[in-house]
């Protein structure tokens, strides 16, 4: 076990499934007691057994990001399972079905909800603990989508995509940014990062290319889209909000950084 979170006490959002899981498991191996939330429950247990047999500090805690009570009460409870709260990574979310200019009023606001809503309620829960344990650092989760345009043709042809997701996502960014400034003074760095394929349940999932799962839902534009080969993997994503979240990147905030493969560069 290595220890470049020694000491500290680190809430995920989302951490009983995909890039949460990864970044848990990578989190309480370098040392982290970890508070894993969600909804579902069992999954959570799972995870949570899991980074205790591999010798690791993990509590999973019941929360929905969209209801502000869940959120107060769950955070209240993080709070007093380990004594403070260091690090949040805001990494609830996923995506929609909607496409504009038909997405009903209603899943529009689903995915406003979890995505956005959701980081700014519980960014705004566990902010006072982080200031209360003298500082720390926030990672936000946001998406390739909060930064590139959606073509008919990904929606056509793969059917994953959603206004209220890119809408959302591009939110997370903003709000990643005011958060950054807010937080100079109490040393709470905050950043955000955008994953490109990432190979989770969550992206692979029931899409219409792969009802069964087990294929990204964006894997026949890996090509076109990435100068690496993809996809990428949560190992990935938790590599990066380590290095977020650790005090090698102390001189970091309000950034938003990519893990794509290399979209930006490709023609
Ligand atoms: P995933 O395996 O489906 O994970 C999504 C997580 O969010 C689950 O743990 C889920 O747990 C949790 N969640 C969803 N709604 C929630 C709610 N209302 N309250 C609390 N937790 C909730 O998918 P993933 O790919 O790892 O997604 C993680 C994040 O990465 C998402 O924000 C997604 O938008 C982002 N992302 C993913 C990719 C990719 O290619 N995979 C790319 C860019 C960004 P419960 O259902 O149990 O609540």
């Amino acid at each position: 076990m290595a220890n470049r979170l020694e000491g500290k006490v680190a809430i995920i959002t989302g951490g009983n499934s995909g890039i949460g899981e990864g970044t848990g498991k990578l989190f309480a191996h370098e040392g982290a007691k970890v508070i894993l939330m969600a909804r579902r429950e069992a999954q959570g247990r799972a995870v949570e057994a899991a980074i205790r047999d591999d010798g690791g500090e993990a509590t999973f805690i019941t929360c929905d990001v969209t209801v502000e009570s869940s959120v107060n009460s769950a955070v209240a409870e993080a709070a007093g399972t380990y004594g403070a709260i260091h690090i949040l990574f805001n990494n609830a979310g996923g995506g929609g079905r909607g496409h504009f200019p038909d997405e009903p009023t209603e899943e529009f606001n689903r995915v406003i909800n979890v995505n956005l809503n959701g980081t700014f309620y519980v960014s705004r829960a566990v902010w006072p603990h982080i200031v209360k344990a003298g500082g720390g650092a926030v990672v936000n989760m946001s998406s390739l989508a909060a930064q590139r345009g959606a073509s008919p043709r990904m929606h056509d042809e793969f059917g994953s995509t959603s206004s209220s997701y890119w809408a959302a996502k591009a939110g997370v960014d903003a709000l990643t940014r005011y958060m950054a400034g807010v937080g100079g003074k109490d040393n709470i760095r905050v950043n955000g990062i955008r994953p490109g394929q990432i190979m989770t349940p969550g992206a692979t999932r029931g899409t219409i290319n792969d009802p069964d799962g087990g294929h990204h839902a964006f894997e026949k534009l890996f090509d076109l889209m990435q100068i690496l080969p993809g996809p990428g993997y949560p190992v990935d994503v938790a590599n990066l909000v380590l290095f977020l979240v650790s005090n090698e990147s102390r001189f970091i905030t309000g950034e938003i950084i990519n893990i794509d493969g290399g979209v930006a560069a490709k023609i």
